[in-house]
């Protein structure tokens, strides 16, 4: 599915919808550029879990943990990982296999691992339509 916004209340609303939505075990990753607005939807899906604290890009933890929500959301950041063991020390499966929701941002430097049934999200600009456009791809992926 494709989701069109023009602001990022807009892209926060429906990030919020997707949070709304989200059944516990989910993996969602998130792909876009620098600046595209990953952190404004990621903030919508935790308002949509009911997370009230803030949430801000893990790029030093890889793993930011929310427990205070309706279920447990997991914010991977894996852009900063040497090795795919690094994985294995934080005990990657105890999040992407267990009851709360599992968002991956740069998910494409860890695919060997990531698992069979995903939600892969997408965020592009295209300048054409205005500097606060932004198309929201969304695709099931079955590895
Ligand atoms: P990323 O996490 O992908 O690096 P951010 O979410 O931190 O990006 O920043 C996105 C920036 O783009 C913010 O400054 C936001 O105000 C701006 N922006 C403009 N239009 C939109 C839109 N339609 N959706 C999301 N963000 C937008
Ligand atoms: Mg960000």
């Amino acid at each position: 599915m494709i989701k069109e916004t023009f602001s990022p209340e807009e892209t926060f609303l429906f990030g919020k919808e997707l949070g709304e939505n989200a059944k516990p075990g989910e993996v969602y990753t998130l792909i876009g550029d620098l600046g595209v607005g990953k952190t404004v939807l990621t903030q919508g899906i935790a308002k949509g879990l009911d997370i009230d604290e803030p949430i801000n890009s893990p790029t030093f933890t890889i793993v930011q943990v929310y427990e205070e929500g309706r279920m447990p959301f997991y914010h991977f950041d894996v852009y900063r990982i040497g090795d795919i063991e690094e994985m294995d020390e934080i005990g990657y499966e105890d999040y992407f296999y267990g009851q709360g929701l599992t968002m991956i941002e740069w998910a494409n430097l860890i695919e060997e691992i990531l698992p069979d049934h995903y939600k892969e999200i997408k965020i592009e600009k295209d300048l054409e339509k205005g500097f606060d456009y932004r198309r929201i791809t969304i695709n099931e992926v079955e590895k």
